[in-house]
């Protein structure tokens, strides 16, 4: 989850009854009247209304297809983040959820294989939105059988000529026919993204194997910086157009005929820190010079989190250097772990 230029205000009026809401994850037509979250200004405006059966917040009117596809068109935001910064993301991500496999069995005896045999028999991950392929070359060298998905050709591409991946472009549903089923599935920053999330975590759940592991980051509607950040919150923008709280997620992935589901948020590495939020870096300069500086000081010493800051100050800037942090910090596979109502990220591990 990265931040875009983005003007949205919350409005605090009640949303003018339900005429034609029709909930994208349980078909239910009653929306909740708050929040309201509207853009202001934007040449593209939507609003995100909140499903007063399953919680899940939502863009209504719904935009077309061929409409959300576009806006990707007009160069995505994540697609131009710094290399280090990727790096040091694909590090956070592998930590938060693949780290812990290296402990399992069936990863270890992959493991104690050498050469070609070792990556015939390593556990098979499914890496959906792979973006430039970042995380699936660590995933790879960690021992993994990495597949990644992503809708962007451009980006499949250069993971491919770059890393060498099995990497393919277009949906799930385009692929879901020639993949074999993998033992753990990754959505990070995907959900969030998608049109019809019932049908899509359908699609997915068809490609997990039997007692295979789905793991999921999105955005954390239920965080504190949401509840606090207003509409300043980073995970807010027309890119976002489902947001989940720890009960509506964990309700999805029931219905969806998950198991086991368990839930628990972090929050993103550049962002720990209260002085690198932009809510706060927001109030902050409305403040007078030098008591906006003071108190950016206070808090610089005082604030937030530190479990990622070495990420900040020392990000990892290729392939061997994102694999030896990984490596350093496998004895501590859940750092910087928080409930579900405080961080940013929500993640979530379901079985099939
Ligand atoms: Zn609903």
């Amino acid at each position: 989850m990265a931040t875009m230029p983005h003007a949205i205000n919350t409005t605090a009026a009640t949303a003018d009854g339900d005429a034609g809401f029709v909930c994208v994850c349980c078909g239910k037509e009653r929306r909740a009247g708050l929040p309201v979250v509207r853009s202001a200004g934007d040449a593209r405006p939507f609003e995100l209304h909140r499903c007063d059966s399953c919680g899940v917040v939502q863009q209504f009117p719904r935009w077309a297809a061929p409409k959300i596809t576009a806006l990707y068109d007009q160069g995505y935001y994540v697609f131009a983040e710094r290399e280090e910064h990727r790096w040091a993301r694909a590090v956070q991500q592998y930590v938060i959820h693949l780290a812990s496999f290296e402990a399992t069995p069936a990863f270890q005896d992959a493991h104690r294989a050498t050469g070609a045999a070792h990556h015939r028999q390593g556990l098979r991950l499914l890496d959906i939105g792979c973006a430039r392929g970042h995380l699936a070359a660590l995933a790879r060298q960690r021992g993994w059988r990495v597949t990644g998905l992503d809708l962007s050709a451009d980006a499949i591409s250069e993971a491919a000529v770059r890393f060498g991946l099995d990497v393919r472009a277009g949906s799930l549903a385009s692929h879901a026919g020639t993949l074999m089923p993998f033992d753990v599935i990754l959505l990070g920053d995907v959900i969030e993204h998608v049109p019809d999330p019932v049908r899509f975590l359908q699609d997915v759940r068809k490609v997990l194997m039997p007692g295979g592991t789905l793991c999921i980051d999105t955005p954390n509607w239920g965080g504190f910086w949401r509840r606090w950040g207003g509409s300043g919150w980073l995970g807010l923008n027309r890119f976002h157009i489902n947001l989940f709280d720890a009960e509506s997620l964990g309700g999805l992935l029931t219905r969806c005929g998950f198991t086991g589901v368990h839930l628990a948020a972090y929050t993103h590495y550049r962002y720990q820190g209260w002085i690198a939020r932009p809510e706060v870096r927001r109030w902050i300069s409305w403040l007078p010079g030098f008591l906006g500086w003071r108190i950016g000081r206070f808090l610089e010493k005082r604030g937030g989190g530190r479990a990622w800051s070495h990420l900040v100050a020392n990000p990892p800037v290729d392939l061997d250097a994102a694999v030896q942090r990984v490596q350093s910090l496998a004895a501590n596979p859940i750092v910087g772990m928080q409930s579900p109502t405080r961080g940013d990220n929500l993640i979530a591990r379901a079985s099939r």
